[in-house]
């Protein structure tokens, strides 16, 4: 049961030097809503070629994107963002239909998107450059140059969000790129073309490639003219790009997979613990990387809490992306939902399954799944190790501080860490111990754009947000001047000294 937005497109083509495109070889691949299953649109799936002609046309637009000035850039973008607010249904439509996250929180990511433009705008024209004095002598200073042309490799889960996060400060830098969208959600990607040419982004230094990951992707990643690139998806894939980039020294950044803690104390507001914890882990339909799937309870308040966890995720509405009362949505891929599925399986015979487990009732058809619990999971179960990257969340008990530390640490992952207790030192203490690259303590997952994004261990390497964005996007060159005499050893003059 689904209806297709308007101005569904039933081709989804390449974008490069300002101009649709098809791939060189004609290819394309079929593209499905995770509803019904059934292709909706044929988007070209490109290769080698095409990764080239979209290098080439990025490389030829780059010198004038680079030499415009701060402020330039900074409009641009803003215009932008008042585009992506100008298709916030249609573009929110899109997204809920192709990856079926529910419209609702579809319209929030819309929204979030448009306001990364504006962040960055506000970022390059506040930031300025160090200068560094040694007394009288000597002078340097530090010229960011942008890196030339980026490639942004981006994941299905909340597409245009993500892509917005790697192009807003990809532009504000100065550079120039090739996109490659991820090809289970290429539809609000086509937004894009027209999203650019309406706000002034010259032609060629936004470029976008779909395809197929080992295809399109690869080329981008082993093409020499791309200095960078920012990656976000599944740490296996990370790892292998990470492989790649090594032949061309190419500067990486990877945000990856995420098996978030979120730990429990019995002195915590356990309403609030419990709001966050569901929202945590159900919202965007389980797919999140920073979803936190595996919750630590104290044991004065586990069966408490764990029961009272198990009774909401029953409550929670599974339902049609489109319809806005839905909280959790389709699953975007019959093959994303066959492996949650499996997991889910997995899970029955490694803990106690406390409540969902299988397909809704009323849902017959489209990838749906129960918001499921799993209790008293051990650390080794691999529903508690491996990300499920689905409703699904692995609940366990701890007695001591040091053990729920110790469990917070015990996967590869280190993403994001959410501490819920009263004791703010003991708050402070478990922040600093857990491995991971964001913690919350006492909210969910509130994001300030200004602060550093990524994680440790097997969920990232480097990180994005504010002025590290920048940092990514551009290289640093110091310029040390002299200002006055200097000293030189005179070699072959008779004296080093
Ligand atoms: P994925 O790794 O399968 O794919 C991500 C992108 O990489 C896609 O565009 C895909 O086409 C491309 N790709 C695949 N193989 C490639 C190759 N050989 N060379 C170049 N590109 C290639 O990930 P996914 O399943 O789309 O996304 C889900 C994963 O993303 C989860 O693990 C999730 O935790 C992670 N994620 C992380 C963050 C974060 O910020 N840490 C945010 C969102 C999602």
């Amino acid at each position: 049961m689904t209806t297709n937005p308007e101005g569904l497109p039933s081709v989804i083509r390449h974008w490069i030097g300002g101009e649709p495109a098809d791939s060189a070889d004609g290819h394309t691949f079929p593209v499905a809503d995770p509803v019904t299953n059934t292709p909706y649109a044929q988007a070209a799936a490109g290769g080698p070629a095409d990764v080239d002609r979209a290098v080439s046309a990025a490389q030829a637009a780059f010198p004038a994107w680079a030499a415009l000035g701060n402020r330039a850039r900074a409009n641009i973008l803003n215009r932008i963002a008042d585009a992506v607010e100008d298709r916030h249904e249609r573009l929110a439509a899109f997204e809920s239909y192709d990856s079926g996250l529910p419209i609702t929180q579809a319209r929030g990511q819309a929204r979030r998107a448009a306001e990364n433009f504006r962040y960055f705008a506000d970022v390059i024209v506040a930031l300025g450059e160090e200068a560094f004095r040694q007394g009288t002598d000597q002078i340097s200073y530090v010229v960011r140059q942008p890196v030339g042309v980026a490639g942004l490799i981006t994941p299905w889960n909340t597409p245009f969000m993500l892509e917005s996060w790697k192009l807003a400060p990809a532009l504000a830098s100065g550079c120039a790129l090739v996109l490659k969208p991820a090809e289970w959600t290429p539809l609000s990607a086509s937004l894009w073309p027209e999203i650019f040419a309406e706000a002034g982004v010259p032609a060629g230094v936004v470029n976008i490639v779909h395809g197929i990951g080992d295809e399109a992707g690869q080329a981008l990643v082993d093409h020499p003219g791309v200095p960078l690139i920012s990656f976000t998806g599944s740490t296996d894939t990370g790892r292998h790009i990470i492989r790649s980039s090594a032949q061309h020294l190419k500067t990486t950044s990877m945000e990856l997979g995420g098996k978030s803690p979120a730990v429990v104390f019995a002195d915590a507001d356990l309403d609030a613990a419990l709001n966050s914890v569901v929202f945590g882990v159900f919202s965007l339909n389980g797919e999140r990387c920073t979803a936190g799937s595996r919750v630590l309870v104290e044991r004065p308040v586990y069966e408490e809490f764990t029961r009272r966890l198990a009774e909401r995720a029953e409550q929670v509405v599974v339902g049609p992306p489109s319809d806005p009362a839905t909280e959790v949505g389709a699953l975007v891929h019959p093959e994303h939902y066959e492996r949650v599925l499996n997991y889910i399986g997995i899970g029955r015979r490694e803990a106690n399954l406390i409540a969902g487990g299988s397909r809704p009732d009323h849902l017959t058809e489209g990838n749906y799944v129960q918001p499921t619990v799993f209790a008293d999971v051990a650390r080794d179960a691999r529903i508690f190790q491996e990300e499920i990257f689905g409703p699904v969340v692995a609940v366990a008990p701890f007695d001591t501080e040091a053990e729920a530390i110790e469990l917070a640490n015990a996967t590869p992952y280190g993403l994001a860490a959410y501490i819920w207790t009263t004791n703010l030192q003991r708050g402070h203490r478990i922040a600093h111990a857990v491995e991971s690259g964001m913690v919350w303590i006492n909210s969910h997952n509130v994001r300030d754009l200004r602060t550093p994004f990524g994680g440790v261990k097997a969920s990232g390497v480097g990180r994005e947000g504010g002025a590290h964005s920048i940092d990514f996007y551009s290289d640093s060159k110091i310029v040390h001047v002299a200002l006055g005499e200097v000293h030189v050893p005179t070699f072959g003059g008779g004296s080093s000294r």
